[in-house]
């Protein structure tokens, strides 16, 4: 079962951020603990990484496989992306409104399950595409936006009848 705790803190996680991935059939333990992540890896002392390093890593390593994607936006819906892997030959229907970056994949849906929000690579790809570099950043030009035109809205509307 995916959980907060499992999603961030994996032995994936570790295998990448420490450049294990020669490791791959060796056990690795990894133990969220109080603010830090407590990590043992055969052959070298246990030890532990602060989980904000697990939480940095989380996003950057979308982020950065994000670049190997080619978001396709829909040709009669602009809010809509086919994100190709080519090396994959995988694709992923990718949406955005003004309150998230939606995606069909697993990694979304796990991460929804886990905080109720999330962003993919295929996510990434497509903010990326759209000039932003952090979800964060375009979700508050978003509402920027919106407030704009509620502003707008507001100043339209007659004084009184
Ligand atoms: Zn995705």
């Amino acid at each position: 079962m995916v959980t907060r705790s499992n999603l961030l803190y994996s032995a994936a996680a570790l295998r990448r951020m420490w450049g294990l991935v020669y490791r791959r059939l060796v056990e690795i333990k990894v133990r969220p603990w109080w603010r830090v992540v407590w990590v043992w890896v055969p052959g070298r002392r246990p030890c532990f990484v602060s989980q904000t390093a697990f939480k940095q890593h989380f996003v950057a390593w979308r982020r950065q496989a994000a670049k190997a994607l080619r978001a396709v936006q829909w040709f009669n819906t602009p809010g809509r992306f086919t994100v190709h892997n080519d090396a994959k030959g995988s694709a992923y229907v990718v949406e955005v409104s003004d309150t998230e970056v939606r995606c069909t994949c697993e990694d979304y849906k796990n991460q929804v399950a886990a905080w109720g929000k999330g962003c993919c690579k295929h996510g990434y790809a497509v903010l990326s595409q759209l000039g932003f570099s952090t979800l964060g950043e375009y979700l508050d030009i978003c509402h920027q936006r919106l407030q704009l035109l509620a502003q707008h809205h507001r100043q339209q509307l007659p004084v009184a009848a």
